[in-house]
């Protein structure tokens, strides 16, 4: 496979257009009205219509054009988040919620692409919505504007629905300038190339691989560094457990800044 680079730029330009597809399903379901939320392990952990049409669409889709995909998925994995923050999506936070697409190959996440599908949405009736970012690690990422916190400034993002005193204890040792509680692994990633933030950290378990296999390709792909609380790089391999249960903690630049300073309590309360 990392051999024939046909079959992998075909995968992108293919997981451009599905998540694409996917976005105008978010979209649809909110204009709709009925968002069919179903609490999947608790209050903050919840599925909606959306999530379920826009899973199945770019299964199927992938599936028609890749029929193979289970054989190369040995060493070719695709992992799908078809709606990111879906908590902030149910309540209106539009501009939070992302489709992610990501292919690792071989364990490692090497290609990823978000769609954002309400881009622009506070930007007026003429303004296009929705974009789509992709990338390919040693090649680049595109669809936005790299942007980096003025130096000096340390602006942390984490979650914003899924909070506890973990999460807390090492977002106040960064030392923070400023503190953004956002929903969306991938809409933190964005917030880091675009200059909006500079650490994402989120010191607990409850992020998942299909969360930050295309965000962390994005990351890499312009310099940047995601890994999990401890610093460990994260696997993508089928086998791979789901959950990123010690965390997450990414930068664009002064990753070493970020991760000296997550509290020895913190490592050790979180198991890779
Ligand atoms: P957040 O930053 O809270 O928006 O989380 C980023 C991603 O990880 C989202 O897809 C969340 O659904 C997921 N996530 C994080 N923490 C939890 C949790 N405690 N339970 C369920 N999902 C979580
Ligand atoms: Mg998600
Ligand atoms: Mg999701």
């Amino acid at each position: 496979m990392a051999s024939n680079p046909t079959v992998l730029m075909r995968l992108v330009a293919s997981a451009y257009s599905i998540a694409q597809k996917a976005g105008t399903i978010v979209r649809r379901v909110i204009a709709e009205g009925d968002l069919g939320i179903v609490e999947k392990t608790c209050a903050t952990d919840l599925q909606t219509k959306a999530d379920r049409l826009a899973q199945m669409s770019i299964c199927s889709s992938l599936a028609r054009k890749f029929p193979k995909l289970t054989i190369i998925g040995e060493e070719l994995v695709v992992w799908v988040d078809p709606l990111d923050g879906t908590k902030e999506y149910t309540e209106g936070l539009l501009d939070n919620v992302t489709v992610l697409i990501g292919i690792a190959y071989e364990g490692k996440a090497i290609a990823g692409v978000i769609n954002q599908p309400y881009y622009n949405y506070q930007a007026g009736p003429d303004a296009v919505l929705g974009r789509t970012i992709w990338g390919v690690l040693g090649l680049g990422a595109f669809g936005f504007q790299l942007k980096e916190v003025p130096a000096g400034k340390h602006i942390i993002t984490t979650t914003r629905s899924h909070n506890n005193k973990l999460v807390t204890d090492c977002v106040t040792a960064m030392n923070p300038d400023d503190v953004l509680r956002v929903g969306g692994a991938g809409n933190k990633i964005i917030q880091l190339i675009e200059g909006k933030a500079s650490a994402y950290v989120f010191a607990s378990p409850g992020c998942k691989k299909w969360d930050t296999c295309a965000p962390e390709v994005i990351l890499h792909a312009v310099g940047g560094k995601l890994t999990d609380i401890h610093g460990n790089a994260l696997q993508y391999n089928k086998e791979v457990k789901h959950m990123n249960s010690a965390g997450v903690l990414a930068t664009l630049r002064n990753y070493d800044y970020y991760a000296s300073r997550v509290p020895e309590s913190v490592k050790n309360a979180l198991v890779p």
